[in-house]
């Protein structure tokens, strides 16, 4: 705390850390080559395009623009009194489920905590966004003496859209909280769908498949997945597997 990075010392962190990003990928990628899928990757990934030069500038763009952001200079003015800093690898716990969604700051502005998460590469907008961003809300309540209540809460997402950070204001209630709880449960129901059709040998044969063969374009499962190649043939493949498990009773 209390230290401002220089424009030239945040520039060579930026640096370091793609350059261990893109060795990290390499090492991946060498995996993908053994096991067949690396040519999948390979288009996903298009690493080599990467332009270290164009991603530095551009991330020290966001990052300088962030910095001047009213609400992060109001912090660093120390215009609001009591805030908290959070890693998202910390665990939180809701309905014995763990979760690593936990806010990125908390201010505590009058009677309200503010949860902020900043989005370096926000994603479009969904009608699910500010259901996901209420987890923020269960991942924190109770936790380190923050409130109980739901609507104790307000949440910003601060977004990298379009070449500009958006903010985003999401009032809790106890209702979106609910809401937010029972799309967590249906995820994790889903997910657990999911393990179970892979079964013992971890087949992709039973796994759920994309609706639209356009979602397949860019995954990088393709290779290796039944629908990867032509959905509609995955699909009735995977139905006449399931009808031959049925059948044997
Ligand atoms: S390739 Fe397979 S895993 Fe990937 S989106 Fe298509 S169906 Fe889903």
């Amino acid at each position: 705390m209390n230290v401002e990075w220089s424009p030239l010392f945040t520039e060579r962190k930026i640096r370091e850390n793609l350059n261990e990003k893109i060795s990290q990928q390499q090492k991946i990628l060498s995996i993908h080559e053994v096991i067949g899928t690396k040519k999948a990757i390979d288009e996903n990934l298009k690493l080599s395009d990467i332009d270290i030069e164009y991603l530095v500038k551009n991330s020290m763009k966001r990052i300088t623009t962030l910095w001047n952001n009213d609400f992060i200079q109001a912090l660093v003015s120390r215009f609001h009194k009591q805030w908290m800093v959070f890693e998202r690898i910390e665990r939180g716990s809701v309905n014995g489920v763990d979760l690593y969604c936990g806010p990125d700051i908390a201010v505590k502005i009058q009677n309200h905590w503010h949860l902020i998460r900043i989005d370096m590469q926000g994603k479009k907008n969904s009608s699910f966004e500010e259901l996901e961003a209420m987890a923020m809300v269960s991942w924190i309540r109770g936790k380190h003496n923050f409130p109980v209540l739901a609507n104790k809460y307000t949440i910003r997402v601060i977004a990298w859209r379009n070449g500009f950070w958006n903010q985003q204001r999401i009032v809790s209630s106890k209702q979106k909280l609910t809401q937010s709880n029972y799309l967590i449960e249906s995820d994790i129901i889903q997910m657990q769908k999911m393990l179970s059709k892979l079964g013992k040998n971890n087949s992709f044969n039973q796994i759920p498949l994309a609706k639209k063969s356009s979602t397949c374009r860019k995954c990088a499962l393709r290779e290796s997945c039944p629908g990867g190649i032509n959905l509609s043939s995955g699909i009735m493949q995977q139905s006449a597997l399931e009808l031959a498990e049925f059948s044997k009773g």
